[in-house]
């Protein structure tokens, strides 16, 4: 017999998960495992299609393909039961005791909401090199550092956190150059002195080009004609964080607009959990993966602590025993033989 959370309209699903990345499937598959009626809800963009091969996901000695990661945790959380949606949710409103949400497709109800929507790297406006992306263009030192040792490397943008890309780089390679493609540097003053003492050189003039083959870049070519030859750039224009429906729902979000949660991925709306790179964590497949899981275990604990309070459980026992053997068979001790 399977407990299902007590409601009185069978078409409100215990926990709905929006986002079906990293984060959202390692969730599906804890709920799932917890017996627990999960729906994902997936628009197929996780940023981890973009990378041929993870380096530093626990397990993968070898690396493993973005897609396959997602794929075969696909696999795994509809093996527990959880099954999935191809949808686009457009916006969500909350009732007593359960969140609407209208997809593009469809309408969908649920006691507990989880939200692992994501973020979007914005690309840099050079032409031509959204090609390049996850294989000589990056976006991340964490994940991509290791692979760009020793080579030449392009740091675009006009931040402080170009600067600090920029100096952060230098562990991995001697060959450093922060390009500001014709854009005002707005990095502080502190920023610009590190710059000058760590002999970083700074590219002002706008790109107009990337020269690349086969998804490899080899130089950056300038309005000017100059160019000057690079292996890897990394890109720092900011990201734009996918919260639109917890904003929608009132949960506290941060200056740069991601959701706020407590250390079991609660948000300040009750029945409102959030997951992966859309909270402030730092952007990693791996503390997306736990982070989902940390989430699915606060929504498992407040479905029981509920069950408790509303004895819910108490309902559920009684059925049980009506209904089931409870109790493990006891067989006779067998008579021993006597000895003569
Ligand atoms: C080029 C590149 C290379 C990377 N390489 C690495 C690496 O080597 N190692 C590493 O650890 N990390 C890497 N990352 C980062 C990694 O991809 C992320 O940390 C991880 O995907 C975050 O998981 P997530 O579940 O938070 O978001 P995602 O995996 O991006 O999933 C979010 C999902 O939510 C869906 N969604 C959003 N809004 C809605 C909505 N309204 N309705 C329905 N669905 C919605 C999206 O379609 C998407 O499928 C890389 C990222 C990029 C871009």
């Amino acid at each position: 017999m399977k407990r299902r959370a007590d409601l009185d309209d069978p078409n409100v699903r215990e926990v709905i998960v929006v986002g079906g990345g990293i984060a959202g499937l390692s969730a599906a598959i804890y709920l799932g495992r917890a017996q627990r009626d999960v729906l994902v809800i997936d628009s197929g963009h996780s940023m981890a299609k973009w990378e041929p091969v993870v380096q530093n996901y626990l397990g993968f000695a070898n690396g493993v393909g973005g897609k396959e990661l997602l794929k075969n945790g696909c696999t795994q959380a509809r093996r527990y039961g959880a099954s999935f949606a191809s949808d686009e949710i457009k916006t969500v409103s909350a009732r007593k005791s359960f969140f609407v949400l209208k997809g593009k497709r469809k309408t969908y109800r649920a006691r507990r909401l989880l939200v692992a929507t994501g973020i979007f790297h914005l690309p840099p406006e050079i032409p031509g090199v959204k090609e390049c992306l996850g294989h000589s263009m990056f976006f991340c030192k964490d994940c991509d550092g290791y692979r760009v040792r020793g080579k030449r490397i392009a740091i675009i943008g006009t931040s402080n956190e170009t600067v600090e890309y920029a100096l952060g780089m230098l562990d991995y390679s001697a060959c450093v150059v922060v390009a500001t493609n014709g854009e005002r540097p707005i990095w502080d003053r502190q920023h610009a002195r590190w710059l000058a003492e760590y002999e970083i050189p700074v590219a002002r003039q706008r790109i107009r080009d990337v020269d690349h083959r086969k998804r490899k870049i080899r130089a950056l070519e300038f309005a000017s004609d100059a160019a000057i030859k690079i292996d890897y750039i990394f890109t720092t224009r900011g990201d734009i964080f996918h919260n639109e429906l917890a904003k929608k729902l009132g949960a506290k979000l941060d200056s740069d607009g991601q959701i706020k949660v407590d250390h079991c991925m609660r948000t300040s709306v009750p029945r409102l959990y959030a997951a992966g790179c859309v909270t402030p964590a730092n952007c990693q497949m791996i503390i997306a993966a736990g982070q989902g899981a940390a989430a699915a275990q606060a929504i498992n604990r407040d479905f029981f602590e509920e069950s408790l309070a509303s004895h819910s459980l108490r309902r559920f026992r009684e059925e049980q025993l009506e209904e089931e053997k409870t109790v493990p068979e006891v067989s006779k001790p067998k008579a021993k033989r006597r000895k003569k």
